[in-house]
C-alpha cells in the first residue's frame, strides 16, 4: 500500500466505510469522503520537498490521493496555467488581480478529466470492469477518454440536446453513446435503475467518493501555485459541485497539515435558468429541491439537483463566501469580451465566473482590489460561436476602403 487513506466516511452521519471495497453512496443515499492520516502525511512530506517534485501533473499531489501507484492512469495531465484577465482588469477599474485557471489545457479539453482519471484509476485498484455515467457532455468524454486507457468498458448516457461536438467526442473515444429524452438527472435514473441487471458501476457525480478526490487537486494546485498564500475569493461555476466541494476538501486537508493559514471565500456561480443551489442557499437550506425545466447555454451548470446539494451550501457558509445567479446574455456578452480583450476564448460556464464577478462586485460582495480566482472548466472550442457572413470573391475587386 502506498497511499495514506485511513477510510471513508458518511458525509452526512461521519459513519465510517472501509477503503478496500467498492462503495457508491452511504445507506442514508448521501456522498461518501475520503479520510487520509494526516499525521503521517505531515512526518512524510513537507512544503519544500513537495516543491522539488518535477513532475508536471496532478499525481504530484498523489500523496493526497486515494490510487496505489501500480494503479495511477495517466493521459498526461499537466499542472494547468493561471491567466491574468489584465486588460479585462483594467477596463472594469478593478485594482485585484483577476486570474483564470485555465483548465481547458487537460485531456478530454476539461476539467471532467481530473475527477474521472481518479474514478477510472480506482475502478481499476478496485477490478472494476463496466463503468456507466450520465453527462452534459465533458464528464462523459472524460470517462471514455480513461476507460480507454484503462481497458475499462464505458457506456454514456447524454440529453439528446448535449452540444453535438460532446457526443461526438465521447463516441469517437469508443464509449457506448446513447442519447436520452430528458435532463441529466433522467440518464441518472437509467443509470442506476441498470445496477443490478448489468452489472456496471454508475459513476454519477458524487455517487461514488473519488471523482471528488480528482477535484480536489485543483485546490492543492492553486495553494501552490500562490505559494501557500490563496487569493480572497474563488468563484466556480457550479453544477453538481463536485469542484467547490473538492477545493474546500483540500483546503481544509492543507490547513491541517499546517501547509496554509488562510482560505478563499467560495462562490458557487449558477444560471438563472438554473439555479437550485442558490435557491436554497438564498432561503437558508441545507438541502435544494429539484428545479423544473432547467434550461441554460452553460450546459455543465445545467444540473436541476444535486445529491452533494448541503456539502455545496456547507462549504460557502463555512468560507464566509455566497452564491449568485447571472443570465445567457450577461454569459456570452462577457465570453466575448473577454476574448476581445485578453485573448482567451472560455466556455460558457467560465464566462459565468466572471459576469458574477462583476455583479459581486456592483453589490458589493467583493471588492475590486481582491485577489480573484475564475474558472475557465473547458475549452470555449467545444461550444457554439457565432457565424462569420463577410465573403471575398476573388473574381471581383476587393473593396479596400471597408478594413
Ligand atoms: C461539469 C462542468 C461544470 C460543473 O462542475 P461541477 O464540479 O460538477 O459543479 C462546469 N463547467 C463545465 C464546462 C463542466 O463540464
Amino acid at each position: 500500500m502506498d497511499t495514506y487513506v485511513s477510510h471513508l466516511e458518511c458525509s452526512l452521519t461521519g459513519e465510517k466505510y472501509n477503503k478496500n471495497e467498492i462503495h457508491n453512496l452511504s445507506k442514508v443515499g448521501k456522498p461518501l469522503l475520503v479520510v487520509y492520516n494526516l499525521d503521517k502525511i505531515k512526518k512524510i512530506i513537507s512544503k519544500e520537498e513537495l516543491h522539488k517534485i518535477n513532475y508536471n501533473g496532478f499525481w504530484k499531489y498523489s500523496f493526497l490521493l486515494p490510487v496505489d501507484r501500480d494503479f495511477r492512469i495517466s493521459l498526461n495531465e499537466i499542472l494547468t496555467p493561471l491567466v491574468n484577465l489584465e486588460n479585462v482588469k483594467k477596463s472594469i477599474n478593478s485594482s485585484g488581480d483577476i486570474f483564470v485557471k485555465d483548465e481547458s489545457y487537460l485531456p478530454t479539453s476539461s476539467f471532467k478529466a481530473r475527477g474521472l482519471c481518479l474514478a477510472v484509476s480506482m475502478a481499476k485498484q478496485l477490478g472494476i470492469k463496466h463503468m456507466a455515467i450520465p453527462t452534459n457532455g465533458n464528464a462523459g468524454a472524460a470517462l471514455a477518454a480513461y476507460c480507454a486507457r484503462a481497458n475499462i468498458k464505458c457506456t454514456v448516457f447524454c440529453p439528446e440536446d448535449t452540444p453535438e461536438i460532446n457526443i461526438r467526442e465521447i463516441n469517437a473515444l469508443g464509449a457506448e453513446t446513447y442519447l436520452v429524452n430528458g435532463f441529466i438527472n433522467d440518464c441518472g435514473k437509467i443509470v442506476f435503475d441498470g445496477k443490478e441487471e448489468t452489472g456496471w458501476f454508475d459513476v454519477s457525480t458524487l455517487k461514488e467518493p473519488y471523482r471528488i478526490e480528482g477535484k480536489k487537486t485543483m485546490g492543492l494546485e492553486l495553494a501552490e501555485q500562490f505559494n501557500w498564500e490563496l487569493p480572497d475569493v474563488i468563484f466556480y461555476p457550479t453544477g453538481g459541485g463536485t469542484g467547490l466541494i473538492g477545493m474546500w476538501k483540500a483546503f481544509n486537508e492543507l490547513e491541517e497539515l499546517g501547509w496554509i493559514s488562510r482560505k478563499p471565500r467560495m462562490v458557487a456561480v449558477q444560471s438563472d435558468g438554473c439555479a437550485p443551489i442558490y435557491k436554497a442557499w438564498k432561503e437558508n437550506k441545507e438541502f435544494a429541491d429539484l428545479w423544473e425545466d432547467p434550461k441554460t447555454v452553460a450546459s455543465g451548470i445545467r444540473v436541476p439537483i444535486a445529491v452533494g446539494d448541503f456539502l455545496i451550501i456547507r462549504a460557502l457558509n463555512e468560507s464566509n463566501g455566497f452564491s449568485i445567479t447571472v443570465s445567457d446574455d450577461e454569459i456570452l456578452n462577457d465570453r466575448d469580451f473577454i476574448s476581445k480583450q485578453d485573448g482567451l476564448l472560455m466556455c460558457p460556464e467560465g464566462a459565468a465566473t466572471f459576469s458574477a464577478l462583476k455583479k459581486a462586485i456592483k453589490q458589493g460582495l467583493v471588492s475590486n482590489n481582491e485577489k480573484v480566482v475564475l474558472f475557465n472548466c473547458a475549452s470555449g472550442l467545444k461550444y457554439p460561436l457565432s457565424d462569420v457572413k463577410s465573403y471575398i470573391d476573388k473574381n471581383k475587386k476587393v473593396d479596400y476602403s471597408k478594413f
